[in-house]
């Protein structure tokens, strides 16, 4: 028997509201080579600084919903009023070649994927919820972003807290606090879900 041949990739899903630095989490292990980042199909235009196919797809809405016709999208969904899609090919490709993929998508979303009857996806999914400290150390977070006008600021705040309903849907919680930490934790789960038999 050998069991070092192998292996598929894990699709790992995070979520949780935008400050809870889950972004930062995924980024940094796709930096470190250990896993590559599902860039988003998106209809929001780009925030300063933000790069076309690299921090999304940035699409008009005509053309987002031509993709879904056409069966391109793995999962997608409306968030803060606006398209968000994850690209199936670019999933599935990588996990059969056994390259982690991390999508960093939203409780809608995740929600399609757990749902998803294709065996390939049940055997690799691995979910982690981030979780601020509070809602008050979330608004104080995402009040240093200024990124956001007044009332879009105000409706991520009142989703933020409607996302957080949804938490025991995960198979991981990680409660966010000094990011050393949460970035500690976060790759101790990637590796303990390396070991899952049900990637062999
Ligand atoms: P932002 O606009 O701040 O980049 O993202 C807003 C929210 O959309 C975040 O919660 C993020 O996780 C979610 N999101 C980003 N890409 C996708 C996607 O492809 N699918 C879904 N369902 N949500 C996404």
């Amino acid at each position: 028997m050998d069991i070092s041949n192998h292996h598929l990739g894990q699709l790992i899903i995070v979520s949780g509201p935008s400050g809870t630095g889950k972004t930062t989490l995924a980024r940094q292990v796709c930096d470190r080579g250990e896993a590559v980042f599902s860039v988003s199909c998106t209809t929001r235009p780009p925030r300063p600084g933000e790069v076309d196919g690299r921090d999304y797809f940035f699409l008009t809405e005509e053309d987002f919903l031509a993709r879904v016709a056409r069966g391109e999208l793995f999962e997608h969904a409306r968030v803060h009023g606006r398209l968000y899609g994850t690209l199936k090919s670019y999933v599935y490709e990588n996990l059969k070649c056994g390259v982690d993929v991390i999508m960093d998508i939203d409780v809608q979303g995740a929600a399609q994927v757990r749902a998803c009857a294709d065996e390939l996806v049940k055997r690799c999914l691995l979910d982690i919820f981030v979780m601020p400290p509070s809602l008050d150390e979330l608004r104080d977070r995402l009040s240093g972003r200024a990124t956001e006008d007044a009332a879009a600021f105000e409706l991520r705040m009142q989703n933020a807290a409607a996302e957080m309903e949804h938490w025991r849907e995960y198979g991981h919680v990680l409660v966010s606090g000094a990011r050393e930490d949460d970035a500690r934790r976060f790759d101790a789960i990637l590796e303990a879900g390396h070991m899952r038999t049900s990637l062999r």
